[in-house]
């Protein structure tokens, strides 16, 4: 076994995870980027089909590379290509596919661990997005349904629900746009939690660092970060025009109290039949895996330094946290790959070198 020790250790290679690494290598930092994909393109290769490069709020380009154009090709191929360009004109070192399982502490050495390997290292880099931790409330009756449930990662592409009756849940973008592909072709209802807040002036780069400082006043807290995406607003784009001329937004109705065999039930008692309920109700940072380090604050989630606008973990000064709370946005993932470099050699730099078989 290798028992030599890494000055760093990205885990996920998504946009986070990759402009980390970019900033990584020009500080000189001796790492690897474990990563539990087969293939490159972090949660970009797992989108749905019908989503075009039109259809995404905008990919924000990598350091030192364009971002992907806007137009109709499926952004599950566009970025992961680009992703893929990427990885080998800078030549980082990534190894795939690696599902880290936990991250430990050894006597001051942090061991990240993938069933049998094992790599060692002084710091950290955390950068293993959303995707795989689909967030499914839990509802009376879910269980008795007899149609069909799915949730945003298993979005088939509207010809699936062709002649189903679906009910849209969750009040984010992913709702509004799976909305807009359905209900021109087939019945739809949407329930959300709280009223949506639409906005309908231009994203502006003050908006969205309004929506950013929004997040990391939770991360400050220790508080688990909403999602950026969430915070920002919903917008309805050209393509959802005519789902809305359609009444595909105007039924929204606040959420049922119990799931039946057939459909659901509301507040009011009244029942409602439904083929589908699509479950667009977001995800939770995938960080099971640092659980050992006990980043967590009694808040549940884990505190950043620099009032949340940092990447480093205010527990362990080892660990950088990228594409979590304020930074889970592609530009904000960028941006945070600089901030984490720059934390780890301040970690190096901190705490004293280990012994003989540290790698330099
Ligand atoms: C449907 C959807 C649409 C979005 N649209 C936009 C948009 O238009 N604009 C925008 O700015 N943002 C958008 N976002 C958010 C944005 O995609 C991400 O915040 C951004 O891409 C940052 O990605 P990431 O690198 O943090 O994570 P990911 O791209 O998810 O990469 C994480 C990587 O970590 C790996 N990984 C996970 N767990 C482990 C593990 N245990 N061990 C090893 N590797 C692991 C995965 O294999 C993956 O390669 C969207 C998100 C969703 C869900």
């Amino acid at each position: 076994m290798d028992m030599s020790i890494w000055e760093s250790v990205v885990i996920g290679a998504g946009q986070a995870g990759l402009s980390s690494s970019f900033h990584l290598t020009r500080l000189g930092i001796d790492h690897v980027v474990l990563d539990a994909d087969e293939a490159p393109g972090g949660a970009w290769q797992h989108r749905w089909d019908a989503l075009t490069m039109n259809d995404v709020h905008g990919v924000a380009e990598l350091p030192g590379a364009h971002a992907p154009a806007r137009d109709g090709q499926r952004a599950n191929i566009v970025v992961p290509a680009s992703f893929a360009d990427y990885e080998r004109g800078h030549h980082l070192p990534v190894i795939r596919p690696v599902h880290v399982d936990r991250v430990t502490d050894e006597d001051g050495v942090l061991v990240v661990r993938a069933g049998e390997r094992e790599w060692r290292t002084r710091t950290l880099v955390n950068a293993t997005g959303t995707w795989t931790q689909p967030f499914l409330p839990h509802f009376p009756g879910m269980e008795t349904f007899l149609g069909e449930q799915l949730h945003t990662v298993d979005y088939p592409g509207p010809e699936h629900f062709l002649g189903k009756r679906v009910l849209v849940v969750g009040g984010g973008a992913s709702a509004v746009q799976f909305l807009g592909a359905l209900a021109p072709i087939t019945d739809t209802l949407w329930a959300t939690r709280r009223e949506p807040v639409w906005r309908d002036d231009d994203f502006t780069p003050e908006a969205g660092a309004a929506a950013v400082a929004l997040v990391e006043k939770r991360v400050a807290q220790g508080l688990p970060p909403q999602s950026v995406v969430g915070v920002t607003g919903l917008m309805l784009r050209r393509q959802e025009r005519e789902a809305e001329r359609l009444g595909a937004y105007a039924d929204r109705r606040p959420m049922f109290t119990r799931i039946e065999p057939d459909g659901v039930r509301w507040a009011d008692g009244a029942f409602e039949r439904v083929d589908v309920i699509l479950w667009a109700t977001g995800f939770r940072p995938a960080i099971a895996h640092l659980a050992p380090l006990h980043l967590r604050s009694s808040a549940g989630g884990i505190q950043l330094d620099h009032h949340g606008r940092g990447t480093t973990a205010v527990k362990d000064p080892r660990i950088q946290l990228v594409g979590y709370g304020p930074s889970a946005s592609t530009i904000g993932a960028n941006r945070a790959g600089r901030t984490a470099a720059t934390g780890v050699r301040r970690a190096l730099t901190s705490s004293p070198v280990i012994g003989s078989a540290a790698r330099r």
